[in-house]
């Protein structure tokens, strides 16, 4: 017998059952109750919310001859009609794979005939964001003069991609991710009905690992159904997710906490080394450092987790401090979005990472964290008898040395160019360099740390600033050189000063 996967097996078949999406199917039993059907819908939202349900539900119901509650009967002859093999009468296309002009034109020739069973043909286009712009000018046209017969429901992860005229034309809906309570609702209830025993935690796991998605969510189910004979323990759902390296993912975290730049780099490399994608390491260690942030106020029981992991947590918890983890969820948290738009996934995460572990900086909590370190410096040399005078507020700022109009010119281009076309990685990195030289035709970029040293080295990051310089039309070669054994105290110094300069805090430090 071949195994029909749960996500399909349990898929609602009338909106009462859909879970999480009540402002959704209220609104659309309302339309079919009161017979004020559209023509074009847009059905918008994350992965496996519910949007393709819906859609299938509302196709089947508009067409019902005995709806109840707004929800197709499936028992009448139309229903029977329209769940068979046969039907034509619903239609469910894929952008993704049909998503040329001539797909679309054909669908335009058959919309003119008119439903073989019930009232209404229903097409249902699924990632309409995939269809090519000639496509959607065909679509478009359907659209705009639909036959009275027909229904489109355009369903998509991303209606920010969707030109203005489409969306001007289609009743939006948007939907949301579901609660973790929820799906933990819906897992049980499936496991039950499965005859499938569980501990509760295991349960509470799979939800939140879902992430808001019915469909996410009741896929991981299935692997922990296939991996575990007995009952589901979280150990089990913790193999199945493939979650065994925590211990690596703490180290990371760790290293992270403490600021330790080889380190950093080095679990990173590890991570990606044993197949871990990028997305991943910066979900479980964001994860991680949500975890550690419960623990230390004292929210322990938000955390799922096996009694030696927890043990494990407690430590580092208390030894570790709130602002840093803050600091942490905020930057990792950026990862995935980053992630989208760049050609070196690795070097965003360990960008995020450093900037997290206040290694590299390019916002105000690493600057105030890089003062107070400063300025606890500054209180030891005092002490040994070196004169460091902090002027008052009327103080001017230390002057910087104004970049020749050429050298900015290219590499204020060259930032324009990352932050129009990303990847923002990169973008970032540029922004974090200040010190750099063009001279004789080669731009000399002098990165102000060791990490950022090894990010600019990397062949396809060298690669990239090429391509844009010939983008540009700027005719420099670049190189990339290595801060020589400059003493720490004079980097940092050099480095809050370019900071400051510009910006509204003073500062003059003499030595
Ligand atoms: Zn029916």
């Amino acid at each position: 017998m071949s195994y029909t996967a749960l996500y399909r097996k349990y898929r609602p078949l009338t909106f009462d059952d859909v879970i999480g999406q009540n402002h959704i199917t209220e609104t659309l039993i309302n339309q079919l109750k009161t017979g004020r059907i559209g023509h074009a819908y847009l059905f918008t939202g994350s992965r496996g919310t519910g949007k393709t349900t819906c859609a299938k539900i509302f196709a089947r119901a508009v067409n019902c001859l005995n709806p109840e509650n707004g929800s197709p009967c499936g028992k009448c002859k139309v229903c029977k009609a329209l769940g068979s093999a046969g039907d034509i009468d619903i239609m469910e296309i894929d952008a993704a794979s049909n998503n040329r002009v001539d797909e679309v034109r054909e669908i335009r020739e058959r919309v003119k005939y008119p439903p073989v069973n019930g009232k209404y043909k229903v097409y249902i286009i699924d990632e309409v964001h995939m269809l090519t712009d000639s496509a959607f000018n065909a679509l478009l046209k359907t659209l705009e003069e639909p036959p009275e017969f027909v229904i489109f429901i355009l369903a998509t992860t991303e209606a920010h991609k969707l030109p203005a005229t489409i969306l001007s034309r289609c009743m939006r809906f948007d939907f949301r991710l579901v609660s973790a309570e929820l799906l933990t609702e819906n897992i049980k209830k499936i496991f039950n009905a499965e005859g499938k025993k569980y501990d509760d935690e295991a349960v509470r796991f799979i939800a939140g690992a879902g992430e808001g998605s019915v469909r996410d969510s009741l896929s991981i189910a299935d692997m922990c159904l296939s991996r575990s004979a007995g009952k589901l323990t979280l150990g089990d759902v913790l193999d199945v997710l493939g979650a065994a390296d925590r211990g690596k993912i703490r180290a990371l975290t760790k290293s992270i906490l403490a600021g330790d730049a080889r380190d950093i780099l080095i679990k990173i490399d590890e991570l990606t080394s044993l197949g871990k994608s990028v997305s991943r390491i910066a979900k479980d260690v964001l994860l991680c450092a949500r975890d550690l942030l419960a623990v230390k106020t004292g929210a322990e029981s938000l955390v799922i987790d096996t009694e030696e992991n927890l043990v494990e947590l407690r430590t580092l918890a208390e030894n570790c401090d709130g602002d840093a983890l803050g600091c942490v969820i905020r930057l990792l948290s950026s990862v995935d979005a980053e992630l989208r738009y760049s050609v070196s996934p690795k070097i965003v995460l360990e960008t995020a990472c450093l900037r997290a572990g206040k290694l590299v900086s390019d916002d105000t909590a690493a600057l105030g964290a890089r003062i107070t370190r400063l300025e606890n410096r500054i209180e030891q040399l005092i002490e040994n008898g070196v004169s460091a005078k902090p002027q008052a507020q009327e103080a001017t700022a230390t002057p910087v040395p104004e970049p020749t109009p050429d050298n900015s010119s290219v590499w204020g281009r060259l930032i324009t160019y990352f932050r129009k076309n990303g990847p923002m990685s990169l973008y970032s990195l540029l922004c974090n360099t200040h010190n750099v030289d063009l001279d004789g035709g080669v731009l000399k970029i002098t990165p102000e740390s060791d990490a950022e040293y090894l990010q600019f080295s990397d062949p396809e990051v060298s690669d990239l600033i090429v391509r844009a310089l010939s983008v540009l039309g700027a005719n420099v070669k670049t190189e990339i050189i290595k801060q020589q054994g400059k003493p720490d105290m004079d980097t940092e110094i050099d480095r809050i000063k370019k900071m400051m300069a510009g910006g509204k805090a003073k500062l003059n430090i003499t030595r």
